[in-house]
């Protein structure tokens, strides 16, 4: 049962196969089995199978909604009502909240059941999932090697990979939802800025972040694009658009397309396979009829740049909230300032103090102009770049990282040769731009790659036309066992 899609498991649920009870069983017994990966902080057993039996009943009584009894991992940056939720941090290590994110209450509304908060990098801030207070997280594939799932959703990508859940979340600020789909050979898929709510997803760059979904396949990764989709009054960068049905252009023919490859996504010290595997898929997408189109986003080289302004400058002050007040972590102190301080010295890892120095700086009022207005301006241009290409295509094909995954033991030190993991995945977050990752084939060493495929703002439905006619011509070895 747990090899299935996402789809297949809906099929086979309202047949009565299996039932949901059952599935849920099995994928807790795994989760316990190849707990050494450590894909999830928190497994809410009880829960799920009390939700797993109540969609039992409601398939029985044909009410069953569109995600009915499938058995999900959340990343744990999500608000869940009741449920542990940490970010990943020390400071949120014993928050219990009490309200739902608007995702997981949509998930929850079409009959999905929890397994449980998958594991990430502290407050989303890393590509390796090594930051995390809770421990590393290991990549499902080759397990020996000890290899990164990314970051910084690397709990959730190996959970899907390893078949820890049928499907999960994610969330993507410069790639956190792309990158691990590449590196553990799954479907990523990062929706356009605004088309899902922010509310309840813990905030680390207001302007970038963006709930999103892996999958095992593109057909799964739509039909859950549906559901966490659409306007929400609470969150005010939401967008009031229509939702289209994404799952009814799985398949849907793509003669007459245009296919952007962005020249500039060709990075210095980009391994070689991923060259080949970037020439395969756009051999893939002619032979199915698309035209190749070379196309330019000069501006693109300095997205990685306007990132590492923006990023830190906006999860600075995001963080501010945590000082040991309200809610969280809160180490003693003799007067208030001592407290604030220990508590910040002693809630937030190494890679977060980072960032809120180095966002403090840009915004400070000496540095504000030379660096965050003046990263604010080149994003601009970025966004126009994009706009202007999306007047001559219809889609961009690209790779989603420079590398495959590598060795938890030789991760970079110095955090700028950590950062360059985000070199082509940061841009889509910079425009807006929704962005997926489809796996395409395995490097020489045996280790998953990955496709990243970019379209208009809020036409995710390409991405899943041209992602689905990728998927078929690449045939991926998906992960069966974990050995
Ligand atoms: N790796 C990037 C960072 O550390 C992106 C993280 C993300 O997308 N959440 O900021």
């Amino acid at each position: 049962m747990y090899h299935l899609s996402l789809c297949e498991i809906k099929d086979n649920l309202l047949k009565k196969k299996f039932s949901s009870v059952e599935l849920t069983k099995c994928f807790l017994e795994r989760i316990e089995k190849y707990k050494n990966l450590n894909a999830y902080i928190t497994v809410c057993s009880d829960q799920a199978l009390q939700a797993a039996k109540k969609s039992d009943e409601k398939i029985a009584n044909n009410t069953a909604g569109d995600l009915e009894g499938i058995p999900l991992g959340i990343k744990d940056m999500f608000i869940t009502k009741g449920i542990r939720t940490t970010s990943g941090s020390r400071m949120l290590s014993n928050f219990i909240p009490p309200y739902e994110s608007t995702i997981t209450q949509k998930l929850l509304d079409a009959g999905a059941v929890f397994l449980g908060k998958t594991n990430m990098d502290e407050f989303a801030m890393g590509s390796t999932n090594s930051t995390s207070y809770f421990g590393k997280v290991i990549n499902p594939w080759k397990v020996k090697e000890r290899l990164v799932p990314g970051g910084s959703s690397g709990g959730s990508a190996a959970a899907v990979c390893g078949h820890l859940c049928a499907a999960a979340t994610g969330s993507d600020t410069g790639g956190s939802i792309r990158q691990p789909a590449a590196f553990t050979g799954i479907v990523g898929l990062k929706p356009t800025y605004g088309r899902c709510s922010r509310y309840g997803m813990i905030a680390m760059a207001s302007s970038l972040d963006q709930g999103g979904v892996f999958a095992k396949t593109v057909r799964d990764s739509a039909v859950l694009l549906k559901a966490i989709s659409g306007y929400d009054e609470k969150d005010s960068t939401s967008a009031n658009i229509p939702v289209p049905d994404f799952e009814s252009f799985a398949g849907r023919s793509i003669k007459g397309m245009k296919i952007g490859i962005p020249k500039e996504f060709l990075v210095d010290g980009i391994q070689q396979d991923i060259v080949d595997a970037w020439k395969k898929g756009a051999q893939i997408l002619k032979d199915a009829g698309a035209e190749i189109v070379d196309v330019s986003l000069p501006s693109s080289k300095y997205s990685l740049p306007v990132y590492y302004i923006i990023q830190p400058a906006e999860a600075s002050a995001n963080l501010a909230r945590y000082d040991g007040v309200r809610y969280g972590f809160r180490a003693e102190g003799k007067t208030l300032n001592e407290m604030y301080e220990n508590t910040r010295d002693q809630g937030f890892g190494n890679e977060v103090k980072r960032r809120i120095l180095i966002g403090t700086y840009v915004l400070s009022a000496g540095y504000f102009d030379a660096y965050y207005m003046k990263a604010l301006k080149v994003r601009k241009i970025i966004y126009h770049e994009f706009n202007d290409v999306f007047q001559k295509v219809d889609a961009l094909l690209a790779p989603t990282t420079p590398s495959s995954a590598f060795s938890l033991d030789n991760e970079p030190k110095d955090p700028v040769t950590m950062y360059l993991n985000d070199i082509l995945t940061v841009t889509a977050n910079i425009a807006g731009v929704p962005g997926m990752s489809v796996p395409i084939c395995l490097d020489k060493d045996q280790k998953p790659l990955g496709l990243q495929l970019m379209a208009p703002h809020f036409m995710e439905e390409k991405l899943i036309q041209i992602g689905s006619v990728l998927e078929a011509g690449a045939s991926f070895p998906s992960l069966k066992e974990i050995d």
